[in-house]
């Protein structure tokens, strides 16, 4: 089922998540839902928090390597996911959310992340990502602790952008 969005300005986005106890079929459900909203939308990761859940996980799906055209990848999920390591330099790239709709800023995030969290079968996993996967997964990984994108911008910009937030607090949820 597609879920409603949550979008800037609703509470969900800015808690904390918690953390998930029993991976169960309303879970289970969770995440299909998840999947099926990120299609929808046609986004490449999405977190429990946009589609108002409080449960830290998050799905992401990367493009396949080496395709001319956007072929997408298998779903990854992160059930309770920590990071571990991240790498020391900083890459600039455009980013853009979900639940702050046409707006895209430039970001600054590690070149690198190593993650650990559990699949849908419980099981933990630990992988590493770089370059734009691993930045989907500094973005996603962000809302489960409350934090969105706009937030890691530069301040000018985040004033200039300060009306078309208003307008989608105001508007939107
Ligand atoms: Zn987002």
């Amino acid at each position: 089922m597609i879920k409603q969005l949550a979008y800037y300005g609703a509470p969900i986005l800015r808690k904390k998540s918690v953390p998930v106890l029993v991976i169960d079929d309303p879970v289970r459900a969770l995440v299909a839902d998840m999947i099926e909203t990120m299609h929808a939308q046609k986004g490449v990761g999405i977190a429990a928090p946009q589609v108002h859940s409080p449960l830290a996980l998050f799905i992401v799906q990367f493009p396949l390597k080496g395709e001319e055209k956007w072929v997408p990848g298998p779903i990854e999920v992160f059930i309770n996911p920590a990071i571990l390591e991240v790498g020391d330099q900083t890459l600039i790239a455009s980013e853009g959310c979900l639940s702050i709709p046409d707006i895209y800023e430039d970001v600054p995030r590690p070149d690198h992340i190593k993650i650990r969290a559990q699949n849908l079968e419980g099981q933990w996993f630990e992988r590493s990502y770089d370059g734009y996967d691993a930045r989907i997964v500094f973005h996603e990984n962000d809302h489960i602790n409350g934090v969105l994108f706009i937030d890691r911008i530069d301040k000018k910009r985040r004033k200039m952008i300060e009306p078309k937030l208003t307008l989608i607090k105001r508007t939107k949820n």
